[in-house]
């Protein structure tokens, strides 16, 4: 089945082919001849991921989904949450992003923090599905290693001592939150084929 992933994060795509060993053929967003960029303008990940794939579905016509996702600090009243991906102002900025969420946690003890990654899939005109996941853990005191992307330098994920950084993609499959809501998708469109 095609299927069009409707993203232009290569770290997610390269996520998600990683997980998936059936027959699902994903089209990316520039193979959809889809180049603009996808408004993400709300203020949930489930609107913003509904957004992106109806954005898709209405270009092209074919089934569709979008992923969003972003970390939530409870302490910090959310944040960063939906703008996970711009905390710091330049879409994308990992680096400035998480000095900027080290710098406001810095007098705050309470480092509880989960990602959370919520999947829209628009299969046609009536049929949209969401798939969520979430992966619980803390923010450290200070970035440590190299593996994954964005804020995995910080993340410490629930029952480990290590960052996503540290710990790498093996360990980050099993327990992470954009891992949970594709085993839930891929389940789904196993159901449908
Ligand atoms: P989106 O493209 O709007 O969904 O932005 C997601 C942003 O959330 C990314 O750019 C990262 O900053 C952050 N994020 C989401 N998932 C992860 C992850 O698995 N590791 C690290 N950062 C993540």
């Amino acid at each position: 089945m095609d299927i069009i992933f409707a993203t232009n994060n290569l770290n997610k795509v390269k996520e998600i082919q990683s997980f998936v060993s059936n027959n699902l053929n994903f089209i990316t967003l520039e193979e959809a001849g889809i180049t603009e960029a996808i408004e993400e303008p709300y203020e949930t990940f489930r609107e913003n991921a509904w957004a992106k794939a109806s954005y898709v579905y209405q270009k092209t016509g074919k089934a569709c989904f979008a992923e969003d996702s972003g970390i939530v600090v409870p302490a910090l009243g959310g944040a960063p949450g939906v703008l996970s991906a711009r905390y710091a102002g330049a879409h994308g900025d990992d680096k400035a992003n998480n000095a900027k969420l080290l710098s406001e946690l810095k007098d705050i003890t309470d480092r509880y923090a989960y990602y959370k990654a919520v999947i829209c899939l628009v299969l046609n005109k009536d049929e949209v599905y969401y798939f969520e996941g979430e992966c619980r853990g803390s923010i450290a005191d200070r970035g440590a290693g190299t593996g994954g992307f964005g804020y995995d330098p910080l993340f410490i994920p629930e029952g480990y001592d290590r960052t996503f950084g540290e710990l790498g993609m093996e360990v980050k499959k099993q327990v992470s939150h954009r891992s949970a809501a594709v085993s839930k998708l891929v389940e789904f469109l196993n159901t449908i084929q």
